[in-house]
Parts: C-alpha cells; sequence; structure tokens
C-alpha cells in the first residue's frame, strides 16, 4: 500500500515542495490523521461497487482513502493552486476524476451521469469547507442526486443542529430541512489536533443515510419549507405568533392559521421547537388552501 498522505510529516513535505499557504477563506483545514481518515470512510460502508463524491481534496488526504475502498471517486476541488499537488500525490491511483469547480456552481446531476455512469452505490465522503457547510449540504439534498448517503465533517455544532431531535435547543428548520431527505446521526467526534492548521470549533462526522420512505408526504415541498422557517423565526414566540408575523398577510389570517392549527391538532401556544417533522408535515398541508398563491 501507498504511503498516507494525512501524516503529519508527509502533509508538511507536500506543503513545503509546493510552497502551498492555507487560505483560510476557503476553510482549508486539512486532515493529518490516516485513524480519522479509516474511520470516516468505514462510516461510509464503501466497495468496489460504489462509488464516492468528494467536495474539496486539498492534498488528497481523504481522497486516497475513499479510492481504496471504492470503485470510482470524483472530487471536486475550487482551490486552482491544489491541482498540481493533486497530480502528484494522487499518481498512484487511476480511479480518481478532480474537478476543478466550486460545487455550490458544478452540475453534480451531469458529473453523476458522465463520471459515475454504471454506479448504483453513491455515497458522498468529505471533510466539508466549514464556512459554506449548510450550502453545500442543503444543494446536494435538494437536487435530487441518486446518493445512498452522506459521511461529512463540520462543526460539531452544525452536525449538532442538524441530528436534533424535537424539543431540544438545537431542533430548528435546519434538522427538519435534512431529516425530511435523511436520517442524521453523529457517527464520531472529532477533536482538533487532527487538522492543520487546528480549526477554532470542535467539529463532527455526520452519517446521514436516504431514508427508505419519507417520514411526511406533503402536498407542496416549498410551503412545507416555509412554515417550519415560519415556526422557528423567534424561537420564544409561539407557533400562533410566528406563523402570524411570517407568512405572507398572516396577521390578517389570524383565524385561518387558528383553523389549521386546530385540524392539525397543534396547540396554538406550543412553540416551533416541540412540533415533529410529521406535525408540521400536516400543519403546512392544512395552511396551504389558505396561502397557495394564485
Ligand atoms: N479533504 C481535505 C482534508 O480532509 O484534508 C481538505 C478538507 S478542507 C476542510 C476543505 C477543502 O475544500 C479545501 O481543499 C478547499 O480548498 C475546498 N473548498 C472550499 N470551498 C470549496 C467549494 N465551494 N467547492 C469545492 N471545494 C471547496
Amino acid at each position: 500500500m501507498n504511503k498516507d498522505i494525512a501524516t503529519p510529516i508527509r502533509t508538511q513535505e507536500i506543503l513545503k515542495k509546493y510552497g502551498f499557504s492555507f487560505k483560510k477563506s476557503l476553510g482549508q483545514n486539512f486532515l493529518i490523521d490516516p485513524n480519522i481518515l479509516r474511520n470516516i470512510v468505514g462510516h461510509a460502508d464503501l466497495t468496489k461497487d460504489s462509488a464516492a463524491i468528494e467536495v474539496g481534496p486539498g492534498i488528497g488526504a481523504l481522497t486516497e482513502h475513499l479510492a481504496r475502498e471504492a470503485g470510482k471517486v470524483v472530487s471536486f476541488e475550487i482551490d486552482q493552486r491544489l491541482l498540481p499537488v493533486l497530480e502528484d500525490t494522487l499518481s498512484p491511483y487511476d480511479n480518481i476524476d478532480i474537478i476543478h469547480s466550486d460545487i455550490l456552481k458544478a452540475n453534480v446531476k451531469e458529473v453523476i451521469d458522465v463520471n459515475l455512469a454504471g454506479y448504483e452505490d453513491i455515497m458522498v465522503v468529505a471533510n466539508l469547507p466549514y464556512y459554506v457547510t449548510t450550502p453545500i449540504l442543503m444543494k446536494l439534498l435538494m437536487e435530487d442526486l441518486p446518493l445512498r448517503g452522506l459521511v461529512v465533517m463540520m462543526q460539531k455544532e452544525v452536525a449538532d443542529r442538524i441530528s436534533a431531535k424535537p424539543g431540544t435547543k438545537a431542533y430548528g428548520s435546519l434538522s427538519i430541512a435534512v431529516q425530511y431527505y435523511m436520517s442524521a446521526e453523529i457517527a464520531m467526534i472529532v477533536p482538533k489536533t487532527v487538522f492543520m492548521p487546528q480549526p477554532n470549533v470542535d467539529s463532527a462526522v455526520l452519517r446521514l443515510i436516504r431514508h427508505d420512505e419519507p417520514p411526511v408526504i406533503v402536498e407542496d415541498e416549498d410551503f412545507f419549507f416555509t412554515v417550519t422557517k415560519s415556526a422557528f423565526a423567534q424561537r420564544r414566540k409561539t407557533i400562533l405568533n410566528n406563523l402570524q408575523s411570517q407568512l405572507p398577510n398572516g396577521k390578517a389570517k389570524k383565524e385561518e392559521i387558528l383553523a389549521a392549527l386546530d385540524a392539525s391538532g397543534i396547540e396554538p401556544n406550543r412553540r416551533g421547537e416541540t412540533l415533529s417533522i410529521q406535525e408540521f408535515g400536516k400543519l403546512a398541508d392544512c395552511l396551504l388552501p389558505h396561502f397557495k398563491k394564485s
């Protein structure tokens, strides 16, 4: 087996050889612990029949572990300075495609069709750039990509919010937005010391697996998300107050909102954080006729 990229010594050597300086603005915190990398990849349950999509290969620390376990790896990197580095560090592997692109602008569906043709089991596995964790996740979830799931490192605080259950402080519209598509659990907590440079915040690996059946079926997904966001606009306010102040013309539609709450069996003085995803689904469907744009 090839020597791991992600040891502190080898990483230093590579950075020195290319005169590479980290860009904080691109969330560049590279992993320098092969054990952590093996654990992360282990949580993705890859086989040679699987493909992995990575966001931000850096100098290839995680990419090579993915290439060892999966049949094919596609990795999106925004920083042009890393392309010659990756060409060098990943030269022992013939199953990796590096795509020079901002993941937020990339046509991931097309890349899957072209670069991962024939692969039915596709996982996203990444140590995400923390400054864009949520937009990246929401893009990958909402684009209706054929993914089995995602195993992704992020700030622990965001991982807590995404995996939170109703009735907890961390539970909010982000928990619902993600859990609508996938089951979410924290697979491991990762100390700062395994990164170079060390980030300011604690990290966690989140494991998201697509539901076989959606937890709730709603008439209008966009409106469902509008309702969940509205419900958490001001956490101290009741669901009734938040819906009234957030939904279009909500103040004038108090009676309609009360009727929808009643029809979904939700007390108007409850707070958004106590509602399950199923309750939100029912509420959104009951509110929809009163707020549907004509
Ligand atoms: N995977 C490497 C590792 O674990 O050592 C590097 C992870 S580092 C936290 C994040 C990587 O994402 C960096 O290589 C950075 O240049 C890249 N990146 C930042 N923003 C990006 C974007 N919008 N699209 C694609 N890559 C991005």
